[in-house]
């Protein structure tokens, strides 16, 4: 069984991934925008999450703040991204998730690619992950280390001595340039695994480098080479990041058509 759900608020998460039929939900613990340590949404902490999504049946994942670049070359940028990925680990382990989310990161067009893939593994020589780190495809950025296929491929020849799982964006991979609806086999090709996908259609075209979500259907992929791609990618879980309240109709036609 595949789990299938969707990216909620911080309101009251569990409660919001039962309302629209989630499975499995993501959700950021504190501002995904901030360099602060994680805050856990429930009342009685990450206990409290915990137990609420163990009795909804719920699978959680936690996605890293959009901030973290562990790849970065500026001190400034890589220091506090280390810490920030130490402490989401952490609190990602505490409320039982499934996996932590982390961009791939980029470095500036001044700096040698090489550099970042290094300061990748040097992240995982320093990090002791507590559950699966799951680093994900983006979209844009000439010098992003999991954009292209090429990209991914170096990073993972990079990691090749750490356990590390893979989170496929259908919008970034769309958005990158991939080819469709091939692009998650060609990826996982060189992975070996896809733990998770985030199953998006794109406001920006083919190409286009724009990370702009869509609700299936109001994009550019087109539903029929959405679906198609996430079935190449057999993963475990299927996580939409589109819009409120459309996201429920996305999560039912998924369930109707993933198996
Ligand atoms: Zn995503």
């Amino acid at each position: 069984m595949t789990f299938i759900g969707g990216h909620v608020g911080q309101e009251d998460p569990i409660g919001q991934a039962v309302e629209i039929g989630a499975d499995c939900a993501q959700l950021f613990l504190g501002d995904p925008q901030g360099w602060k340590a994680p805050t856990f949404p429930h009342p009685d902490g990450a206990a409290g999450l915990k137990a609420a999504a163990e009795e909804a049946g719920v699978r959680i994942y936690v996605h890293a703040p959009y901030l973290v670049n562990v790849a970065s070359t500026n001190n400034r940028i890589r220091i506090p991204s280390r810490k920030i990925l130490d402490q989401q680990i952490k609190a990602a382990t505490e409320v039982g998730a499934a996996g932590l989310i982390v961009h791939g990161g980029a470095v500036t067009k001044d700096d040698d690619p090489d550099v970042g893939y290094d300061n990748w593994r040097k992240a995982f020589e320093r990090i002791q992950p507590t559950l699966p780190v799951l680093i994900e495809n983006t979209a844009g950025g000439e010098k992003s280390m999991a954009r292209s296929l090429e990209g991914i491929a170096k990073l993972w020849d990079t990691l090749a001595d750490f356990e590390v799982g893979f989170c496929f964006d259908t919008c970034h991979a769309w958005a990158a340039g991939i080819e469709f609806p091939e692009a998650a086999a060609r990826v996982k090709a060189i992975t070996g695994r896809i733990d998770l996908v985030h199953a998006n259609d794109s406001q920006g075209d083919f190409d286009s480098g724009r990370d702009r979500h869509a609700n299936f259907g109001k994009g550019t992929i087109g539903v029929d080479n959405l679906i198609e791609c996430i079935q190449l990618a057999e993963a475990p879980a299927v996580m939409c990041e589109t819009a409120f309240p459309g996201i429920a109709a996305d999560i039912a036609l998924l369930k109707s058509r993933i198996s």
